[in-house]
């Protein structure tokens, strides 16, 4: 076999030798320079200063408290939220050759007591461990009197309650600034929001760490948010586009997992169910399938992707809204974060404002908390209903200013119309006002429609003016109009009133022919794919084309064995942008293979041989 299984890992520098942080990058981990701010943060960490870094998704923060705990004294601990995910990061560090582990319930006494031994007898770079345990007093004694070359606090929004993945566990994390002194502390995460970094930085007491931020957008990103139509139809048109890749579809409720992921099975699409209702066992399994298959659709509730780390995730889908315009950029977020093209999708409509706004009205929050929810549920509708740039819209929601025309994302590809809506606002509030503000949205179109039917003659509404007012617009269009008149927060659902539509103070103005109302003009739902794609591969979409996407599919075989056989998800033998690399340049030695990024020393001596015999085959073979 040319690759070594064995668990050793090679021991690349003296064990108190001091490393050069960009050796290490190059030696270990096979990159040739420094991304954005990676060097500022791994350089005043080495030195011993805490930092809070906030980078988005795919930005590489994980080499920011990597090459720091390699390159000082001791061994670095990582906190990191989900034990699930320990082995795989664990295994991705000792295939570069870095001895880590992790101490976690899911080990055996004898695998505990292994790991316990490594750590007293110096032989961990780095270790990781949950919030639960790094603040116990057990832990503290047990790595009293060892050399600690850092502490590493990742997805480091877990603290704060305002996030969505608030873990109580992270509120004691404090103690470590105490408990011992002098080591720096690093905490991380993608979170874009301001009052987010804010608790991060009060909670883990880090007020006198200095603040790393890059900007937040995701270039490789491309964006697309739909008027829900057939959704399940208009699922299968997008996840046609995505061949021979994964990705995660979301939806909101456990049942609507079960039914997405047993439909998509039927219209053979390889689909696995994921929600926090499933047995453990059962839902780790699918997690465990997710990072190692290669050609997955994972139907989740958002329990599933914190942490998730698979570089590959080339589709996130969203059959429903998320609450607010956060979740939505950290969901899509967990596309691309190996850089490569990637596209989120969503498919959105009326019902999911209602749904939204009465799962906040109906939540058990106090009031101050709804107003906030609400206000971030806006801020999503905002995104969605944008007749500009949506990556301009995203990032604006996070302070961030983008010229927009990012030429990626639905709005920019196809740019939509809008039209003068106020004469359209004024019936549709007027149809709203004269039925009494008792009525939902279809009774409120039939009147304005003039339907002749049981209910608009029992509650006489035939014989009000607004009666058949809007005869001149489809009843779609209406629709289309009362959506967009919710998002605007010109009108309101009232769901102690069974969704009766009331008006909102704002209203008055359009009333008065003092504002005027720009809608959206909603696209006909051909099913024709925006970009007018065929089921492009995503190799394709990476530049690869002939012979060299051959030689791509090759490659990628002979990762698929090697991790089957190691049981690692392939993107822990090599990632994608590697395996392209070694397409294109095709290496024939073993020399040449240390230019190619994400092979450094420990991955050559494994896998160096197998990929260049590949190569060679090729070649031969013409
Ligand atoms: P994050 O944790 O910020 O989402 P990761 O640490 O997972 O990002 O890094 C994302 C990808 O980028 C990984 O595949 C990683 O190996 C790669 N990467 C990180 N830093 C560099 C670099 N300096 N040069 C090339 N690739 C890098
Ligand atoms: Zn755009």
């Amino acid at each position: 076999m040319p690759y070594s299984d064995d668990d050793s890992t090679i021991l690349l520098f003296g064990n108190d030798g001091a490393r050069n942080p960009l050796d290490v990058l190059k030696r270990i981990y096979g990159y040739s320079a420094f991304r954005g701010q990676q060097q500022a943060v791994v350089e005043h960490v080495v030195a011993g200063g805490d930092a809070v870094v906030l980078f988005p998704t795919g930005a590489g923060k994980s080499l920011c408290f990597q090459i720091p705990a390699l390159c000082r004294k001791g061994v670095g601990i990582v906190v990191s939220p989900l034990i699930a995910l320990m082995r795989d990061q664990v295994e991705a560090l000792k295939q570069v050759g870095i001895r880590a582990a992790a101490l976690n319930s899911s080990l055996s006494r004898d695998e505990a007591i292994a790991v316990r031994r490594a750590l007293s007898a110096d032989a961990l770079d780095l270790l990781y461990v949950t919030p639960e345990r790094a603040v116990t007093d057990g832990f503290a004694e047990m790595i009293g009197d060892m050399d600690i070359a850092l502490f590493a606090i990742d997805e480091a929004h877990c603290v704060s309650q305002w996030g969505h993945d608030f873990r109580p566990e992270y509120r004691g994390l404090d103690c470590l600034a105490s408990r011992f002194p002098g080591v720096p502390r690093i905490a991380l995460t993608a979170t874009a929001d301001p009052h987010t970094r804010g608790d991060i930085i009060e909670r883990l007491a880090l007020r006198s760490a200095r603040v790393f931020s890059s900007s937040f957008d995701r270039p490789n990103i491309a964006y697309e948010i739909v008027e829900r139509d057939q959704p399940r139809q208009q699922l299968l048109r997008f996840l046609s586009r995505f061949k021979d890749s994964s990705g995660i579809v979301y939806c909101l409720s456990r049942a609507k997992v079960e039914d997405t992921a047993e439909w998509l099975n039927g219209q053979g699409i390889r689909a696995l169910p994921y929600h926090a209702g499933m047995d453990r066992t059962l839902r780790d399994r699918h997690q465990d399938a997710f990072l190692k298959e290669e050609n997955l659709c994972l139907v989740a509730t958002v329990a599933f992707g914190m942490g998730i780390d698979k570089p590959d995730v080339r589709y996130v889908a969203h059959l429903d809204l998320p609450g607010s315009a956060e979740a939505y950029y950290q969901e899509t977020g967990r596309a691309g974060r190996d850089g490569l093209p990637s596209e989120v999708w969503m498919a959105y409509g009326m019902a999911d404002v209602i749904q939204r706004r009465r799962m906040i009205d109906e939540g058990g929050a106090p009031d101050e908390i709804k107003r906030i929810e609400r206000s971030k549920l806006n801020s999503l509708l905002a995104i969605c209903e944008t007749a500009g740039c949506r990556r301009q819209a995203i990032l604006a929601h996070f302070g961030e200013a983008h010229p927009g025309r990012c030429g990626h994302c639905d709005t920019c590809l196809k740019p939509v119309e809008t039209w003068d809506g106020t004469e359209a606002a004024i019936k549709a509030l007027a149809g709203v006002y004269r039925t009494g503000e008792r009525f939902g949205t279809g009774h409120v179109i039939d009147v304005l429609i003039g339907t002749v039917n049981e209910k608009t003659e029992r509650f006489g509404h035939v014989d009000i003016p607004v009666f058949g007012a809007g005869k001149d617009l489809p009843a779609r269009t209406w629709q289309s109009v009362f959506r967009q008149l919710l998002a605007m927060g010109l009108i309101t659902v009232d769901h102690a009133a069974f969704g009766a539509l009331k008006l909102e103070p704002e209203a008055r103005a359009v009333f008065k022919r003092e504002r005027q109302v720009l809608f959206r003009k909603d696209r006909p739902s051909s099913g024709k794919a925006t970009r007018g794609q065929k089921s492009a591969s995503a190799r394709e979409r990476s530049d690869l084309a002939g012979s060299d996407l051959e030689l791509f599919e090759k490659l990628r075989a002979e990762r698929f064995s090697i991790a089957r056989e190691l049981n690692v998800p392939p993107y822990v033998v090599f990632p994608d942008t590697t395996l392209i690399a070694l397409a294109k340049e095709r290496p024939r030695d073993f020399d040449d293979l240390i230019d190619i990024p994400g092979i450094g020393e420990s991955k050559r001596e494994r896998y160096g041989e197998a990929f260049l015999a590949v190569i060679d085959a090729f070649e031969e073979g013409g």
